[in-house]
């Protein structure tokens, strides 16, 4: 085991007996976790939602902010200590901001997160605010108008621009822009989008597109990867220089010759499934422990049969002990790689697509 692998495990927390972090098969902490509270979307990303029909969880399986609140407990007192709220699009969850407020106030919190496509944000970004949200990711991946309306079948870059604006004016310090590149479709806006973000004080992290479930049009030679984004980057500003930083945080991060930063997440060609420390829950309840996992564990039935909080932990200790995927590494050695989830499939499982797992 390595030295930046020993510190990694020492850093974390534990609920039940401190200093004692639960880790998996591979060694790997659990210390934060994805909470999806919706799987409905108002756009339809290329990459993500292309279809034209989907198959929604039942509203009556959905979990209600009292179940999130308790079960986020649990994963507290399992050692999570960094939350972020997503979907599906979570600002179409009514309400959010009371549930915000709720897990703001976990005494165990100490990063609370949310991740947007931005389209709904200007009205509430200062509720959001007020709950007590810390952190908010804005997915943008382009500038262009006409260009956004192709790639979400919505018209809506006005929207989200007016939303990051509210947000800024709301007191949402250096807002995370998430950017999925794709060859041939945006991976000319590369340099438009990092000063975007240095005029709004933002930082930019650009996504290699994935072979996720959902992703059906995906195919390997649309994938921007990181080497080429570096040497996109390098063409107009000189040398970009990577930062060293010991973070389970997905993306690396580096340095322009002007002091500014911008992130870059290679889940495709150069994946870091060893540092991952991400539990997801689905707005349904199902705990799942990889983008690329098949099968979850449905944490709504024992709940809602009246499991108490210890029964819950032992369940969600139990999993997380028992995890031993690295999803994103196996598929790098998947000889011909086309779409991860076949279209048949995905219309018999809501769960195997990445807007009900939440990205
Ligand atoms: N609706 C919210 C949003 O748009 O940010 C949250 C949910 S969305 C599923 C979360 C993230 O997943 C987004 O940043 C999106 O770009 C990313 N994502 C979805 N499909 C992807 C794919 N095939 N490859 C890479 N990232 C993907």
């Amino acid at each position: 085991m390595s030295d930046e692998y020993t510190e990694s495990r020492s850093r974390v927390r534990c609920g039940t007996l401190p200093g004692v972090p639960i880790l998996d098969l591979h060694g790997r902490p659990l210390g934060s976790l994805r909470l999806s509270v919706t799987d409905r979307c108002n756009l339809r990303c290329q990459y993500c939602m292309p279809e034209d029909e989907y198959l929604w969880l039942p509203r009556e399986d959905v979990l209600t902010f009292e179940e999130i609140s308790r079960l986020a407990d649990v994963f507290g007192r399992a050692g999570v200590d960094r939350l972020r709220l997503t979907g599906g699009e979570p600002l179409l969850r009514r309400n959010l901001a009371a549930l915000i407020a709720d897990l703001a106030a976990k005494p165990w919190l100490r990063d609370l997160a949310l991740t947007t496509n931005g389209v709904l944000l200007a009205p509430v970004a200062a509720d959001l605010k007020r709950a007590g949200l810390h952190r908010l990711t804005v997915s943008l991946d382009t500038l262009r108008r006409d260009r956004f309306e192709q790639l979400t079948r919505m018209d809506a870059l006005p929207a989200v621009l007016s939303g990051i604006d509210a947000a800024r004016q709301a007191g949402f310090a250096r807002i995370k822009l998430d950017t999925v590149v794709m060859r041939g479709t945006n991976d000319d806006e590369l340099t438009s989008l990092v000063e975007f973000a240095r005029e709004i004080d933002a930082e930019v992290r650009f996504i290699e597109y994935m072979d996720v479930g959902g992703a059906t049009q995906w195919r390997p030679e649309a994938v921007f990867t990181r080497a080429e984004m570096l040497t996109r980057l390098e063409e107009r500003y000189g040398i970009v220089e990577p930062l060293i930083e010991d973070s389970s945080a997905p993306a690396a991060r580096y340095r322009l010759p002007s002091g500014q930063t911008i992130g870059i997440i290679s889940s495709t060609s150069q994946p870091f499934c060893r540092t991952c420390d991400r539990a997801r829950l689905t707005a349904d309840g199902v705990l799942l422990l990889c983008l690329y996992a098949q099968h979850g564990t449905d944490l709504r039935r024992p709940l809602r049969a009246g499991a108490s909080p210890e029964m819950m932990l032992d369940l969600v200790q139990a999993v997380w002990r028992g995890r031993a995927d690295r999803g994103a590494e196996e598929r790098l050695h998947t000889r011909s790689r086309g779409s991860y989830i076949p279209l048949t499939v995905l219309k018999r499982d809501a769960h195997l697509e990445m807007h009900t797992r939440g990205g």
